[in-house]
């Protein structure tokens, strides 16, 4: 339900309406009083714009902004929490489920520019976090990697093609591979974090080995919690005692692990190129629709 107070803080109801008000009434009482009219309206205005640019957000889609490394959590093989400072203290990155924002270093002369899919929620005010994999040869994960607390990298955004809107599926089949994980957990928490929304989700989430799984405690914390939420990992190299699948994800997970083919139900899909496109034909040969699958 739209909040009426958020009325106030539009141009028209917070600066114009007002300022009419008393160019009206200065007209009704003398045009004498103009001048003192002016004088306040000048000073309202001013404390308006001063509000409005106190609380302009730090992300923008079109200019690129520094922002302050506050910390790093290394948090599996070769891969780190980033922690960014925003501009107020009770900021929040609330951007809309499954975006991402753009990172950018220049490296020998070039900008070179990679999205990164922000997995703070939207009660984390102050800061945002990126989960990053680290490439040995990669250009701006290297540059990541040497951000030293208090040093800052420039982002804009967001960016982002899904729409996701509570209850727009009854069940919602999702499907992570490696950091692919990062908007499928933004999806996850926008969700569980919703009393409103009632979608029941199933994650098939694959990696190399089982080091490789990131944020394991925390998404079978989820699952613990969240009867409506179920986990189901695969590994192309698994321990002897592992009791998940093996291999890449297939057909046959998808029909055991994600929800039934209907028109109700939803897949979204995260990971490699290849594995996205290889996933999204398997789908449709069991009878997906087009667009009840999407790929980030
Ligand atoms: C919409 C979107 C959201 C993304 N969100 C995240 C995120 O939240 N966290 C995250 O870690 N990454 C994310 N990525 C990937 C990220 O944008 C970069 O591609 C990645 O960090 C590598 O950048 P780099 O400059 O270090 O490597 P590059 O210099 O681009 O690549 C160097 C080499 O590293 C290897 N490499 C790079 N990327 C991959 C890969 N994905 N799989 C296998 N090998 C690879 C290859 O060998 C490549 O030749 C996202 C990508 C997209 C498109």
């Amino acid at each position: 339900m739209e909040d009426k107070r958020e009325l106030l803080k539009q141009p028209l109801h917070g600066i114009y309406i007002p300022i009419l008000l008393i160019l009206f009434g200065t007209l009704i009482f003398g045009v004498e009083y103009l001048p003192y009219s002016i004088a306040f309206i000048v000073v309202i205005s001013s404390g308006k714009l001063y509000e409005v640019w106190n609380n302009r957000t730090s992300m923008d889609k079109s200019v690129w902004k520094e922002f302050e490394l506050i910390d790093r959590t290394i948090i599996g093989p070769m891969t780190s929490i980033y922690r960014f400072k925003l501009n107020r203290e009770n900021e929040i990155l609330d951007i809309p489920t499954g975006h991402h924002v753009a990172c950018c270093f220049t490296i020998d002369g070039k900008d070179e520019m990679r999205y990164y899919s922000p997995i703070s929620n939207q009660f984390d005010a102050g800061f945002f976090d990126i989960l990053v994999k680290h490439y040995e040869k990669g250009k701006v994960t290297r540059r990541l990697a040497a951000l030293h607390e208090g040093q800052t990298a420039k982002f804009r955004g967001p960016f982002g093609k899904l729409n996701y809107e509570p209850n727009m599926a009854k069940e919602l089949g999702l499907i992570a591979g490696g950091s692919g994980i990062t908007p499928i957990l933004q999806v996850i928490t926008r969700i569980i974090t919703n009393p409103e929304d009632h979608t029941k989700i199933n994650l098939i989430f694959a990696n190399e080995t089982d080091k490789d799984i990131l944020l394991k405690n925390e998404i079978d914390e989820i699952a613990k919690k969240y009867p409506y939420f179920n986990v189901h990992y695969t590994l192309t190299n698994p321990p002897a005692d592992w009791d998940g699948s093996s291999g890449y994800v297939n057909k046959e997970m998808i029909e055991k692990y994600l929800p039934s083919v209907s028109n109700e139900n939803r897949i979204f899909i995260c990971g490699p190129p290849a594995m996205k496109k290889s996933l999204k034909e398997q789908a449709i040969e069991l009878g997906w629709e087009t667009d009840n699958i999407f790929c980030f």
